[in-house]
């Protein structure tokens, strides 16, 4: 175990566990910090805490999580090989989009998160998540299942967000689909 690695997670969870640089604060619950292999060759990172997150402060435990797990096993992985986490670490209200300034007052605890786990792949799921990590690159819509390398030199695979897919057939199709290729990415990355 990378002790190193596991104090400076512990720190960011620390500071955000008293965060106060948004009013989602006010409503959440508990914050929802992200979890799983400090030493992951993938980091998954969703929208936000929904109602099961900010009841538990566990990433994707709800149905969309459910889903996320069934895919995970459906190519050998398991939730403790990656880690999970969000764009935003409290629950807005009902669900909503997130706002803007909210995005930008969580940024930095995503980025220091992603320079310490220092992981192989990113995966954004859904337009939010890929849309903070890789601004201007264009629609999910375009770049779903495309591995990306973006200008911090970091390697990207936007994909549909599962609770997306849960509600439409054909995106759940495209994104299953899209997750199969995630094994020949990490091999070729490990050759
Ligand atoms: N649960 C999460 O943790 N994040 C999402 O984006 C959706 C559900």
């Amino acid at each position: 175990m990378n002790k190193k690695k596991l104090n400076a997670l512990g720190q960011i969870e620390d500071e955000i566990s008293h965060c106060d640089k948004c009013s989602l604060c006010i409503s959440r619950t508990r914050t929802v910090p992200g979890e799983g292999n400090i030493e992951a060759d993938i980091v998954f990172i969703g929208e936000a805490p929904g109602a099961k997150e900010d009841a538990t402060g566990q990433p994707f435990c709800g149905a969309a999580g459910k889903f996320l797990d069934k895919m995970l096993i459906s190519i050998n992985l398991d939730r403790d090989k990656v880690f999970i986490t969000n764009t935003l670490k409290c629950r807005p209200p009902e669900n909503r989009d997130p706002l803007p300034s909210e995005k930008l007052a969580c940024r930095d605890y995503l980025i220091r998160q992603i320079e310490i786990i220092n992981p192989k792949i990113i995966v954004c799921l859904g337009r939010h998540a890929m849309a903070d990590l890789l601004p201007e690159q264009g629609l999910i819509a375009q770049l779903h299942g495309q591995l990306i390398k973006h200008t911090d030199n970091r390697l990207y695979l936007p994909l549909y967000h599962p609770a997306a897919a849960l509600h439409n057939g054909g995106l759940r199709t495209t994104l299953m689909s899209d997750f199969q290729k995630i094994p020949e990415i990490l091999q070729k990355i490990n050759q």
